[in-house]
């Protein structure tokens, strides 16, 4: 069998080193062929002389000292613009590990090139979603998301005839589900960044704290499978077992149920339709003897409701929601604001904005930036 040909934009975060593993547990079925990273050179350098790719994307200071060091046979490029690189011929699947809103162009061009796209980056969905599945559509790209509820829908509607009536988006209620609100103003980054269940990286673990990761989420499941916002449900569950579940017109509910582990909708989204070992732990449920579900308290987290509004109002706004969000997490992890002061600031921005009702890359582009300047301006009056 030919081995699967991939591209990995992002390789030094979480989802990327994930990516590797997955790699290094079938060296015979992968080949890389493409590596990205944006500041952390010294960890892409190890990963180019194991992973020998032909072709690697990198920040300014990491594209000088590799052009200054001469890897033979490697190509570099500057990784302000990778989107190429998704369209490579020696590419099958191109995996976005990359965070924030850098993987939009790679997966618009992924897909025109007709490539396997695997999104474990929500960003680009929120902001651009009709965008990209439209693009998927003409081309006949096709989408194999890794975010794990993403991945469990897919997995839940693979192979079946009827539509699904609604989804169940688990959440596993992120570090502060049992943590009062009225001590949300202590909790610095070092408190939010303890989570219970899953090991990713800073701005999401922030996301997954005031349940803002939940709500693109929503935006995002919208956009991968086709349903309204009132299609979709969210469901706390502390354990993350379930990954997600899809409801039928009938009353049958497809659960997909599995260790809390990325290789594993990683891997899927590489060898679909084919599942390999992935060498991880079985699921034993009778250690876990019970599973536990809760609704979401929209009042200790508002962040998930607004996320539910901007899917309703569609157009420019969920591309402002991910902009303002994004420069809001990263003030809070830098110490200019508190942690209860994120979703203020998120909010003021979300309000003051006049939607594009179908806007273009440009429009949306133009909103994104709109949207950081008046986040940057708000942090600054605080
Ligand atoms: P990390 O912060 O751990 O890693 C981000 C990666 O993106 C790094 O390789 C980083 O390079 C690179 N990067 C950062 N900024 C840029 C940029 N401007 N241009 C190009 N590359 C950039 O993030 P995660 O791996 O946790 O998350 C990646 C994406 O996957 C996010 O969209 C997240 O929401 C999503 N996701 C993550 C999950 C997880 O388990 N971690 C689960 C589900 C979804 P460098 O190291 O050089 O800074
Ligand atoms: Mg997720």
């Amino acid at each position: 069998m030919k081995p699967c040909r991939i591209a990995i934009l992002g390789s030094t975060g979480s989802i990327g080193l994930n990516t590797l593993k997955v790699v290094d547990q079938h060296p015979q079925r992968f080949q890389v062929k493409v590596l990205s990273a944006h500041n952390n050179f010294k960890l892409l350098e190890g990963q180019i002389k194991k992973y020998r790719p032909g072709h690697v994307a990198v920040g300014p200071e990491g594209l000088a000292y590799f052009l200054k060091a001469g890897f033979k046979g490697i190509k570099f490029y500057p990784g302000k613009d990778c989107s190429g690189l998704a369209a490579l011929p020696d590419v099958d699947v191109v995996v976005l590990a990359m965070r924030g809103t850098s993987a939009l162009m790679p997966f618009l061009t992924g897909l025109r090139a007709g490539k396997r796209v695997a999104p474990a980056n929500k960003e680009a969905l929120v902001i651009a979603g009709d965008l990209i599945m439209r693009q998927a559509q003409r081309h006949g790209g096709r989408i194999i998301p890794i975010d794990s509820e993403q991945s469990a829908i897919f997995q839940c509607l693979d192979g079946q005839r009827s539509k699904p009536k609604s989804v169940h988006l688990t959440a596993s209620g992120g570090p502060l589900r049992t943590v009062a609100s009225r001590d949300f103003r202590k909790m610095g980054p070092k408190d939010i960044l303890r989570h219970p269940r899953w090991k990713m990286g800073p701005k999401i673990t922030v996301d997954s704290a005031t349940m803002m990761n939940k709500g693109f989420e929503v935006i995002e499941a919208g956009h991968l499978f086709n349903l309204r916002d009132d299609q979709i449900k969210v469901l706390v569950h502390p354990e993350a077992i379930i990954h997600s579940m899809v409801e039928f017109e009938d009353g049958a509910c497809l659960a997909q149920l599995g260790v809390t582990d990325m290789r594993l909708p990683i891997q899927y989204a590489l060898t679909y339709p084919e599942r390999l070992n992935t060498g991880l732990k079985d699921l034993d449920l009778v250690q876990w003897g019970r599973l536990h579900f809760q609704k979401p308290d929209l009042r200790k987290f508002p962040s998930l409701g607004l996320a539910f509004e901007a899917a309703r109002r569609a157009g420019s706004q969920p591309a402002v929601l991910n902009a303002a969000d994004e420069v809001a997490v990263e003030a809070f992890l830098n110490g200019t604001i508190g942690f209860s002061q994120i979703y203020k600031v998120v909010e003021k921005v979300f309000l003051a904005h006049r939607i594009v009702k179908t806007p273009c890359l440009e429009a949306i582009l133009e909103a994104d930036k709109w949207a950081r300047q008046k986040a940057q301006e708000i942090i600054r009056t605080i």
